[in-house]
């Protein structure tokens, strides 16, 4: 057991074990004993202690410095992190913007020295600016993954590309720019585009798919085209020129580019109000019957008054309005406005079939669907009375990422038809794979019908392979009594031009129904609006209700 004592009642105890036997013989007793002893212990002991202070100083010491450092470490490799963060994309490793910008600043801060120190300064500084084509239906088709794999890949070709002294940056998106200094002339920055349209023509493979792409690019050289501060905005401009020109090419910046590019950033914000400020109205073309020259629907034609610059075609501003994604708030009021009109003919005796254009970006939402669906129940529309018209090139560009809304604007039966026909590169029997109706033949053949024969000969293996596939064809941009005698003798279905009609509004299109198509529609609506005599139109004749 054990008893807890106090320090009073142990020391005598203590004492009494260090009792020594009687006999018991100390060897130091003369060497060591007394006062030197207790020197010597003291001394021995003082010795020691400081010897253990100073070595756990030194250790304390240490370990200070060693965890310092450690610390120092970690916030170097923070700090190179940030930086690297701040200036790098984080999924291609490639400068951003911010290293782009300043590196820009650099160099051309350099070459304005060298320029006014009257040293020769006949090197120039290209700016490149790529835009992948139709990137957002990779994304949309196999998956941001795949899109974030392409991206890599793309960047890696492009660094290829570049010589190991040229920078190449991504600013976001599908978007990457490279700058290239010490060029001799001009047409180097052109060669450089070249190879890049050219690396990037090979397939790439992403996540198990061949993906192929291509890019428009635009150029821009310093100091010819601008400063530090504007050279990329004109690269920019120059990109937009050549999508413009039909994609999978370069555009040298020119002057006028960019007045475009500042009357497009107007045009764009003046757009943001077009639908609250009610300038955007809807015209409506006719579609005439090829065989009995009766009217059997009409193509609607979006048109914008702008206030000060006046009316501005849809070829301008339907291009910003999708650059921008405006072009999605547009369509659905074109979708909108398209059944409210056909309500309002249905209630004056109407029955009008109307067509309308979609943009590529509209075909890529699935809602688009529901928003059809429903709005032609709200109206009380049969929807075999809506058409919608996509150009070829969409069609075939985006198969896959759109391939949900054909289907199901298939199922709500409104079918498709395919715009402009002529213009991509498409096979008819690929068009075979769309819910499509109709094929548009567009206007760049009927033009040369009468005096070229190649025209004719196109037109007419169209029509015959069309047909073939159970495709109604139509005829876009007839002018002339000439080319609607030739394609009528071709068996062309449908025409729609000038010949016939131009596009007009709403109310034009009633009185010229009126006037020139009384038996067009099923129903007509009477010549006086107060007195309702609706007709019917049985064999070709026309007759009272
Ligand atoms: P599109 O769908 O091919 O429309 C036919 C264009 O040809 C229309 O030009 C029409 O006014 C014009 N046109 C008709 N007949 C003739 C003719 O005999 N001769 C000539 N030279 N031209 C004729 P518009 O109205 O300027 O529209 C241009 C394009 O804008 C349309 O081409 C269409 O792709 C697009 N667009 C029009 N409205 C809309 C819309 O509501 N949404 C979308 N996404 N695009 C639209
Ligand atoms: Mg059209
Ligand atoms: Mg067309």
């Amino acid at each position: 057991e054990i008893y807890p004592l106090s320090l009073h009642d142990a020391l005598p105890i203590c004492m009494a074990a260090a009792n020594f036997p009687t006999n018991t013989l100390c060897l130091s007793a003369h060497s060591l004993a007394g006062e030197s002893l207790g020197t010597l212990v003291i001394n021995l002991t003082l010795l020691l202690l400081s010897l253990t202070l100073s070595t756990s100083h030194l250790d304390v010491r240490r370990r200070l410095a060693i965890s310092l450092q450690a610390a120092n470490d970690k916030l170097q490799s923070a700090n190179e992190e940030l930086q690297k963060r701040a200036l790098r994309d984080p999924l291609t490793g490639l400068p951003n913007r911010v290293l782009f910008e300043d590196r820009l600043a650099l160099i051309a801060a350099h070459k304005a020295r060298v320029q006014h120190g009257g040293v020769a300064a006949d090197r120039k500084l290209a700016v490149l600016f790529v835009d992948l084509d139709a990137f957002k239906p990779v994304n949309d088709s196999y998956g941001h993954a795949a899109g974030d794999q392409l991206l890599v890949q793309v960047a890696s070709r492009l660094r290829r590309a570049a010589r190991g002294c040229d920078t190449v940056a991504r600013l976001g998106g599908d978007e990457f720019v490279l700058l290239l200094d010490d060029l001799s002339s001009a047409e180097d920055g052109e060669r450089l585009a070249q190879r890049i349209l050219q690396t990037l023509t090979t397939p790439f493979q992403v996540l198990g798919h061949e993906v192929q792409i291509s890019a428009s690019i635009g150029i821009a050289i310093y100091p010819d085209h601008g400063d530090a501060d504007t050279l990329l905005v004109h690269a920019d401009a120059a990109m937009y020129a050549a999508k413009h020109a039909g994609k999978a090419g370069y555009s040298m910046f020119e002057p006028h580019m960019n007045a475009d590019a500042r009357e497009r950033l107007s045009l764009q914000n003046d757009l943001r109000h077009a639908i609250t400020l009610s300038q955007l109205a809807l015209h409506y073309q006719p579609k005439i019957d090829g065989i009995h020259g009766q009217m059997i629907g009409v193509e609607a034609l979006l048109r914008w008054r702008h206030p000060e610059r006046g009316f501005i075609s849809p070829a301008v501003f339907i291009p910003i309005a999708e650059r921008s994604g405006l072009i999605k708030s547009i369509g659905d009021w074109v979708i909108e406005e398209a059944y409210q009109q056909m309500h309002a003919w249905a209630r004056d005796g109407l029955r009008m079939s109307v067509a309308i254009n979609l943009s590529p970006l509209q075909l890529r939402e699935v809602e688009l669907v529901t928003r059809i669906d429903q709005t032609l129940a709200k109206n009380h529309l049969d929807p075999s009375q809506l058409l919608c018209e996509i150009t070829e090139s969409v069609a075939m560009d985006d198969i896959q990422a759109t391939q949900q809304v054909f289907d199901g604007l298939e199922q709500i039966g409104v079918f498709l038809s395919i715009d402009d026909f002529g213009t991509g590169y498409s096979s008819l029997s690929f068009l075979r794979q769309l819910p499509a109706r109709q094929l548009k033949i567009d206007r760049g053949f009927v033009v040369d019908l009468e005096t070229n024969a190649d025209a004719r000969a196109v037109v007419d293996a169209v029509i015959h392979l069309a047909h073939a596939l159970d495709l109604r064809v139509v005829a876009e941009g007839v002018e002339t009594e000439g080319q609607y005698d030739i394609l009528r003798r071709l068996g062309c279905d449908e025409m729609q031009g000038y010949w016939f009609a131009p596009p007009m509004p709403a109310n034009q299109l009633l009185e010229w129904v009126m006037k020139h198509q009384p038996a067009s529609a099923t129903r007509l609506p009477p010549a006086e609006p107060c007195v309702r005599t609706p007709l019917y139109v049985i064999d070709g004749e026309v007759l009272p209700a």
